[in-house]
């Protein structure tokens, strides 16, 4: 059962998302950019989780996690848990923003994951579509490619002895 605000944002979203995808691509050549790419474990932990091309990958840590500047995507972007105030990173194509301090193996094994899931739907366009409309659907907490990036989430690969991923990261 959808709630009422899911409900809401089910009927907010055809007009929402093609100002949500807009806004993610730009994102997402940003920290492509400007993003620092995987070390060896990093490359590891990616490969665990099914990412294809880890190599593409670009990890960005930020002191503040960025948010849409239209005040409506915003609002929509914070009600439905996608960046919120104890959001810890999210995933936009290859390019994967962390908060500064946070980073460890649990939360870039999912991040990654999401990577390995915007390879499988074959662009970030076709991704978000797709997961806007399920969190849409049954909430955050129950889309099915959440789910599925926390079944893929690991702690810790036997290689793996230092919390650091990207050469960039942190201090
Ligand atoms: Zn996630």
């Amino acid at each position: 059962m959808a709630t009422p605000q899911e409900s809401e944002f089910a009927g907010r979203l055809p007009a929402t998302l093609p100002q949500a995808i807009g806004w993610a691509a730009q994102q997402s050549a940003l920290v492509i950019q400007s993003g620092t790419p995987l070390d060896s474990r990093g490359l590891k932990i990616a490969r665990a989780v099914g990412v294809k091309h880890p190599e593409l990958i670009r990890v960005w840590t930020v002191i503040e996690l960025p948010a849409p500047s239209d005040p409506e995507l915003r609002r929509f972007a914070a009600e439905q848990n996608l960046i919120a105030p104890g959001t810890r990173g999210f995933t936009l194509g290859y390019g994967i923003l962390i908060r500064q301090g946070d980073m460890d193996v649990r939360l870039l094994s999912h991040e990654s994951r999401h990577v390995y899931q915007v390879e499988e739907a074959g662009s970030l366009d076709a991704f978000l579509t797709a997961y806007l409309k399920q969190i849409a659907d049954v909430g955050y907490d129950r889309a099915p490619c959440e789910v599925d990036a926390r079944h893929h989430e690991i702690d810790t690969l036997p290689e793996v002895k230092s919390s650091r991923f990207a050469t960039a990261v942190e201090r």
